[in-house]
C-alpha cells in the first residue's frame, strides 16, 4: 500500500450508501446508472484490500421507514424526481427506496468487513443525503465514532456521487476530516450534477483520487 505521508491507525475508509437499491445489479427501485456487476466486484475487492491493510471500515445505510418524506408515494400528484418545497427545503421526491428490513436496503459487503454501519433517514420528516447529520440538523453517530476511534483522514466512495458521498464529503471537510475521494468507486444519478458535485467537493479541500492511488499494481 502506497501510504507516503499517511498515518496508518489514522486512516478509515467510509463506503457510502453501498445497497441494493441504489444499484441496477440487483434492480434496485433508485438504481444509479453503471452499477452493474463489475462496479459491485470492483467496490468489494477494494473494500477487501483496504481490510488487508488494517484500515477499519465504516458504512453507511439509508435506512427508511415506509412513511418517509422523500418518498413520491408519500405526496400524491407528484412523481419520480420531481422537486417540491416542504416546510422551505427543495426535496427531490425519490422512488420509494431503502426500507427498513427490505432486501433492497442490504449493504452489498458481508458484515464480517465492515467494523460499524451507520444508519441515518430514519426520521420520516428528514431527508439524509449526508452520514454527519440530516436536513433537520440532527447530528448522526458517525463523527461521534470517528473521533472515538482517533480517525483523522477518510477514503471515501460509494453512491451516488451527487448526492450521499457528496453531503458526507463536505460535511466531513467541514468537520475537519482531510478526505480522498476515490472517484472510481462512485458513479452518480445524473452526468450534469455528478460534474458540479465533484468539482464542489474538489474546491473544498477534497482530494479526488482513485484507487490505484492507494495500491501499486500487484504489490501493496
Ligand atoms: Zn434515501
Amino acid at each position: 500500500m502506497n501510504t507516503n505521508s499517511i498515518p496508518h491507525k489514522k486512516l478509515a475508509v467510509v463506503i457510502v450508501d453501498f445497497q441494493g437499491d441504489f444499484t441496477e445489479e440487483k434492480k434496485g427501485s433508485l438504481a444509479v446508472p453503471g452499477t452493474d456487476k463489475n462496479y459491485i466486484m470492483e467496490v468489494i475487492d477494494a473494500t477487501k484490500r483496504f481490510v488487508d491493510n488494517n484500515l477499519p471500515i465504516y458504512a453507511t445505510q439509508d435506512w427508511h421507514p415506509n412513511n418517509h418524506m422523500s418518498f413520491y408515494t408519500n405526496h400524491p400528484g407528484t412523481h419520480p424526481f420531481d422537486m417540491i418545497e416542504i416546510n422551505g427545503r427543495s426535496q427531490i421526491m425519490w422512488p420509494p427506496h431503502c426500507i427498513q428490513g427490505t432486501e433492497g436496503a442490504n449493504i452489498l459487503i458481508d458484515n464480517f468487513f465492515l467494523k460499524q454501519v451507520i444508519q441515518k433517514g430514519m426520521d420520516p420528516r428528514f431527508d439524509s443525503y449526508s452520514g454527519f447529520a440530516d436536513d433537520g440538523g440532527k447530528k448522526i453517530q458517525l463523527e461521534e465514532i470517528l473521533n472515538q476511534d482517533g480517525v483523522t483522514e477518510l477514503i471515501i466512495y460509494g453512491l451516488a456521487t451527487d448526492y450521499c458521498v457528496k453531503a458526507t464529503v463536505l460535511d466531513a471537510i467541514k468537520i475537519g476530516f482531510r478526505v480522498h475521494l476515490l472517484l472510481d468507486l462512485c458513479r452518480g444519478v445524473l452526468p450534469e450534477t455528478t460534474a458540479s458535485a465533484t468539482e464542489k467537493m474538489r474546491a473544498h479541500g477534497t482530494d479526488i483520487t482513485e484507487i490505484a492511488a492507494f495500491f501499486n499494481s500487484g504489490q501493496d
